[in-house]
């Protein structure tokens, strides 16, 4: 076992609180990751307050991880000690049914293993990424570029993926018109791709305080959907 620090909530109203959690010796096809960043994601929140149902506290959420390979199992193929990695929501999955051999994991039907409030395929709680180290198998770890510094690629693991995920299946891009509804967390960021994919991309926010980011994420139009003559100019 390796032991590593981690921040946990102990019940749904608890504080976090430093702890030590353990993850397992690595397994032939595992990694062990030195955590550099973990953004926060709503969801963790929810789930650390139970409003997601029960949790098996203590609850280290973290979802959104971005790290460096400190040590790797002795099958391990695809990374090395040293190689900068993501990990997202998704840990495990059973790797044989039909949706798994599509490469969706996430829908898998024996259940795909979430990063944290889960349980591994030894019978072990998942703890996500409020944490010093994690070890997960290589093929639910991503490799992150260069350019991107680990601070920034950390919520593209989650965030940034979530609104991804529709913008290429509807196949945004030349040609296309995109309205991206709020420029929170995920809005902002369907901004930005959907600009690179080189749609056109309007943004439709309750007010225009954020229409400034709007623009310069690469929005053409930016609407007030508080204001009632946003739906006479449409
Ligand atoms: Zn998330
Ligand atoms: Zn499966």
């Amino acid at each position: 076992m390796i032991t590593a620090k981690a921040r946990a909530v102990h019940g749904p109203d608890k504080p976090f609180k430093a702890t030590e959690i353990q993850r397992r010796s690595l397994d032939t096809h595992d990694l062990l990751i030195e955590i550099k960043y973990a953004g926060i994601c709503h969801s963790d929140i929810h789930t650390a307050h139970g409003e997601w149902g029960d949790v098996n506290y203590p609850l280290v959420p973290g979802h959104e991880i971005a790290g460096i390979v400190t040590d790797v199992g002795p099958e391990v193929t695809k990374y090395k000690v040293g190689d900068r990695v993501g990990v997202g929501c998704m840990v495990d999955s059973c790797g044989d049914c039909e949706n798994c051999r599509k490469g969706e994991e996430q829908y898998c039907l024996n259940g795909m293993t979430p990063t944290y409030a889960g349980a591994d395929k030894y019978g072990e709680p998942t703890q996500g990424g409020y944490s010093t180290h994690i070890v997960v198998i290589e093929d639910f770890v991503v490799k992150i570029p260069d350019n991107i510094e680990l601070d920034a690629a950390a919520p593209l693991l989650c965030a940034d993926i979530t609104t991804f995920s529709p913008l290429h299946r509807w196949e945004a891009g030349p040609g296309k018109k995109v309205a991206i509804v709020g420029m929170g967390g995920l809005g902002h960021m369907a901004v930005k791709i959907a600009s690179a994919m080189r749609a056109e991309v309007t943004v439709l926010s309750q007010t225009l305080n954020k229409q400034e980011d709007g623009l310069n994420f690469g929005a053409k139009d930016y609407y007030a959907t508080n204001d009632p003559q946003t739906y006479d100019e449409f």
